[in-house]
């Protein structure tokens, strides 16, 4: 049941210190995408503080750590200024063993409060750490400690490309500089009005080809924190929901990003009484508001942006500023260039139509195609995605039918009634001046009807698109 869904979560004060620890290793699982839940400072002004044991295994590294301190300051999202006394640090570089030989650092996150400290540890104990600029058989420090000082700020890793500085795996002789990832990433926690760029440059840039479909909890939808630490709920054993999951979040100007390649984005939601408007972004472009609102649970409601161009962009979803206190935005999935039907009839067994549910096929020489999907089972839902200006939605009308929320686009148009007292097969209704692009029909069982009807059942026998 959604409104199972927490109004309140862990977060803002931890009674006890916690240390998060997070390590720069060879190769590390994919945990995170850039937005780490560790929690930003409270401050963007910081201390930080070079422990002894750096300035005693390698009076080189003080000027290293200093380096990276300079680039992250040149964002001009924070501003870090050392500190001669451990005890004014935010933020703490030492030299000493790690939890792994095998890594070449770790930034432990100490949090006591909902602001913490750092610590960010240089293994001593490895002798290819150093000046990767002039020496290619060394991890550069500078680097490293450009990506360890991510970690401090509240990034994770990223999956996007292994040339990013929050990349989970550095290699010897490469310098990683703070990218528009990291800068995203960092502003993104730190600025809540920043409105998320497309990247430019690099290469093996993570995308969908054709159709291919990202889960809300997939690496490469962040939903990992939200600004002032506000924490998305990653929830499972939806059996309507795309995967079995959704993630969802009612914390003042959250937000959920994709980066993705490709022409067309489509967005999938849950609309429920719980609720409520998110705003979507594409490449920093307002696209408008969706109300995710429905005195119902709608599963897997979808809208498409079409006609982007082909090549990369970011869509952001962010809560917006109407949504009332108690309303949550969620996410369900992204899928990139979504396959789509073109102009014609297409029977409810094409591959555009996406049972959601328990929907069962009744073979019938009076059905178009000779067959009609029916069920009577409230919050399963059929959806069909096309291309054209209109479609016509052909069903049955019988005594045991009931009542279907049509929605298009996201936008609820009407409660449609399938019950009459005789069997009427091929029973039309139009939806006309949708507009050029992709448009996805959603048809909901409430499991309701009139009070002369035997049952709720709501069938689907085809669709015709102009
Ligand atoms: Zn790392």
């Amino acid at each position: 049941m959604l409104k199972q869904h927490p109004v309140t979560r862990r977060r803002t004060v931890l009674p006890i210190a916690i240390t998060i620890f997070c390590v720069l290793v060879y190769i590390l699982p994919a945990e995170s995408f850039t937005a780490s839940n560790y929690g930003p400072f409270e401050e963007k002004t910081l201390k930080y503080y070079i422990h002894d044991s750096v300035y005693d295994h390698d009076s080189a590294w003080p000027d290293m750590i200093r380096t990276a301190v300079i680039h992250w300051n040149n964002t001009k999202i924070v501003n870090l200024s050392e500190t001669s006394f451990f005890e004014d640090a935010d933020i703490h570089f030492l030299a000493g063993p790690t939890s792994s030989p095998t890594y070449l650092a770790q930034t432990n996150s100490l949090a006591a409060t909902y602001t913490y400290l750092a610590d960010i540890t240089i293994n001593k104990d490895r002798d290819d750490i150093g000046d990767g600029y002039n020496d290619p058989t060394k991890y550069d420090l500078p680097s490293i400690m450009r990506h360890e000082l991510g970690h401090a700020l509240g990034l994770g890793h990223t999956w996007l490309n292994t040339d990013y500085l929050m990349t989970p795996t550095l290699r010897r002789g490469h310098i990683f500089f703070i990218d528009q990832d990291a800068e995203d990433g960092a502003r993104y926690v730190y600025e809540p009005n920043y409105t998320l760029k497309v990247q430019e440059g690099g290469n093996d840039y993570h995308y969908g080809s054709g159709g291919h479909t990202y889960d809300d909890q997939s690496n490469y939808v962040a939903t990992n924190t939200g600004p002032n630490g506000a924490v998305w709920t990653h929830s499972s054993g939806w059996s309507r929901a795309h995967a079995g999951t959704v993630s969802f979040i009612n914390n003042y100007q959250s937000r959920v990003w994709h980066h993705f390649k490709g022409d067309s984005i489509t967005y999938a939601f849950t609309m429920a009484w719980n609720r409520g408007v998110a705003r979507v972004f594409i490449d920093g472009v307002d696209m408008g508001v969706v109300d995710a609102y429905a005195p119902d649970v709608r599963w897997q409601v979808a809208r498409t942006w079409s006609g982007l161009g082909n090549g990369r962009h970011v869509i952001e979803v962010r809560r917006d500023s109407s949504n009332p206190g108690d309303k949550y935005i969620d996410v369900d999935s992204f899928t990139v260039n979504i396959d789509t039907a073109d102009t014609g009839a297409h029977e409810e067994t094409s591959p555009n139509a996406k049972k959601i549910g328990h929907w069962k096929r009744f073979a019938s020489n009076e059905a178009s195609g000779g067959s009609v999907l029916y069920s009577n089972q409230a919050q399963d839902a059929l959806t069909f995605t096309f291309i054209g200006d209109k479609i016509d939605f052909y069903y049955t009308k019988a005594y045991n039918r009931g009542k279907a929320a049509i929605t298009i686009d996201g936008v609820y148009r009407l409660t449609l009634d399938q019950y009459s007292e005789n069997i009427q097969w091929q029973q039309k209704i139009s939806f006309p001046g949708l507009g050029s692009g992709v448009h996805t029909i959603h048809i909901s069982v409430l499991g309701e009807k009139q009070s002369a009807s035997s049952g709720t059942y709501i069938d689907v026998d085809v669709f015709k698109v102009y």
